[in-house]
């Protein structure tokens, strides 16, 4: 059975939570739910994107480039995704162009319809692998958008091609409030679904967004216009408190049961009250709120830490804290000095990145969580920054650096991997998906997985320059998380300090709300320390004592 969502009016209006919230309640009712999205846009993937462009990439397992959109399908839904999981137009006529070199169409004149559209439909056949019952496709723009076109003409013939009990059309639309006329407006919906009829698309259900309730005679009014049922017209205010809150919502008015009755599926029974508490944790944890600096590069655009802001939510409904997050610029950190950004924070973590923008910022904010004992998390570059900051400032090398940031480094503490020297294509050629790391038995790291052997999603080209790991050891930075060749170092923690870890993969693409990932938890939970800590009489004030002696 497949579901199609569709999206209307404008961009933003949170159809991957939507589609994410419902592929949860389906799951909850015992089906087995794959996701799937469809990006219009033409690079192949979104993996050379700034992420003022798109947001975060989100990375699967299988070492694909995704949309972000992703991480909310594996949040919660807790289905992988993989490289079927999205197909972009680049991707598409990549594919139907190296058919058409190779002859593949036999002297045809190769078209959008039928042969792109036939590519989609393989790409949404590509999921059909027998281990769902239900799959569900987004499809990326806005209805009227030129490039989603051949996506739209695709599913209105998989549709047409499977019948009406196995597949089903939803739209999200938005109604907007008016604030001078004091109304809900119904008719930028209408002319949406009025694009869609166009392409011969008549949506089975409408969602709507709104800011307020939606009253009956919008309900009646969409249904008239748009030819939907009015029960199927179902209502997606702005949440509350969390986007964790969506699926409740939709439950709250059957969603679930209208789509499966639909589909012609049985009905069983919803179960998630594990779901629910964890809201009600999110909601009101049984401690204060610990302050997490984050500092990036991109903080003015919270898409492109997404991931990251998921799993400090994740780490605080563990450790049933709050988690407020300061927003640090790490080239505001350069100019104003690290003080005024880092005083009030009971943690510090500082993410992935590319390029030198700000990294002197980062590393001086590594130090100061190091010298002050304040719990840090440094992810892919900001591990390789906490290690051009140790071996800076504890080993005295005061050149080291990344060979990312200074190809001429007397000391390229971090560096660029045999394999890579010599690749000149950006797309795809990182170091990609998941990799094993053994982890040392006397770490903070073992003890938070309760495991000697883990597996991680990486995207990176630089590693650790092993040349400096004996080094960096002697002086109290150890690499804890080995490769199982022992050739790659994949976790650094200092023992002295209270809470300093940093790994080389990404922990942040596998933390969902039910379950937080290890390094999270155990990082919120130091803040948390932390904070008590600052809160309980001081004996004496005066910095906590430096691991570097
Ligand atoms: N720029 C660094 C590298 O390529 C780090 C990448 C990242 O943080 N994802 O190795």
């Amino acid at each position: 059975k497949h579901i199609f969502v569709t999206g209307g009016v404008v961009s933003s209006l949170g159809k991957g939570i939507t589609t994410a919230s419902l592929a949860f309640l389906l799951s909850r009712r015992g089906y087995r739910v794959g996701l799937q999205k469809l990006d219009p846009y033409i690079n192949v993937d979104p993996g050379t994107m700034s992420p003022y462009q798109h947001g975060e990439v989100y990375v699967t397992d299988d070492g694909s480039e995704t949309d972000l959109d992703l991480g909310h399908y594996e949040r919660f839904a807790g289905v992988p995704c993989r490289k079927a999981s999205n197909y972009t137009t680049g991707s598409i006529y990549s594919a139907v162009i190296a058919r058409e070199r190779q002859g593949g169409y036999l002297g045809k004149t190769v078209q959008v319809i039928p042969h792109i559209t036939d590519e989609i439909k393989a790409g949404i056949r590509s999921m059909d692998t027998g281990e769902f019952d239900i799959i569900i496709t987004e499809i990326g723009g806005t209805a009227g958008d030129i490039e989603s076109l051949p996506f739209l003409e695709a599913i209105r013939q998989f549709r047409q091609e499977i019948g009406r009990q196995n597949g089903l059309f939803i739209h999200l639309t938005l109604l907007p409030y008016i604030k001078a006329a004091g109304e809900m407006k119904t008719k930028p919906s209408q002319q949406s679904v009025g694009i869609l009829r166009e392409i011969g698309i008549i949506p089975d259900i409408l969602v709507c967004r709104c800011e307020r309730p939606m009253l009956k005679e919008h309900r009646d009014k969409l249904a008239l216009f748009c030819n939907v049922n009015p029960e199927l017209v179902f209502e997606e205010c702005d949440v509350k408190h969390s986007i964790y809150e969506v699926p409740l919502d939709l439950a709250k008015q059957d969603a679930d049961i209208y789509v499966l009755e639909l589909l012609n599926l049985h009905v069983g029974t919803l179960k998630m009250d594990d779901w629910k508490k964890m809201v009600r944790t999110f909601i009101a944890p049984d401690h204060g709120t610990v302050k997490i600096a984050v500092v990036g590069k991109y903080m003015s655009l919270r898409d492109a830490y997404k991931s990251i802001f998921e799993s400090l939510t994740h780490g605080g409904i563990d450790n049933s804290v709050r988690v407020e997050v300061l927003y640090v610029e790490a080239e505001d950190i350069e100019k104003d000095g690290v003080e005024r950004y880092l005083k009030e924070a009971d943690g510090v973590l500082v993410p992935g990145g590319f390029g030198s923008r700000g990294i002197e910022g980062k590393i001086e904010a590594i130090r100061y969580a190091r010298e002050n004992g304040i719990p840090f998390l440094g992810i892919c570059l900001g591990m390789q920054c906490a290690v051009v900051e140790y071996s800076r400032n504890v080993l005295g090398l005061k050149k080291a650096n990344s060979s990312e940031f200074d190809a001429k480094s007397p000391d390229p503490v971090i560096h660029l991997m045999e394999e890579q020297k010599g690749i000149e294509d950006k797309g795809g050629t990182m170091r990609l998906g998941a990799y094993p790391c053994d982890l040392a038995e006397q770490s903070k790291a073992r003890q938070l997985y309760s495991a000697a052997k883990i597996s991680e999603r990486h995207r990176h080209r630089y590693e650790f320059n092993i040349a400096y790991l004996e080094k960096l050891a002697e002086k109290g930075m150890d690499a804890v998380g080995l490769s199982p060749s022992g050739e790659l170092v994949e976790i650094v923690e200092v023992p002295s300090h209270p809470w300093f870890v940093a790994c080389q993969f990404h922990p942040e693409f596998k933390s969902t709300p039910l379950s937080s990932h290890p390094l999270f938890r155990g990082f919120v939970g130091a803040a948390l320390v932390h904070l008590e800590g600052a809160q309980a009489p001081k004996k004496k004030a005066g910095k906590a004592e430096s691991p570097a002696g």
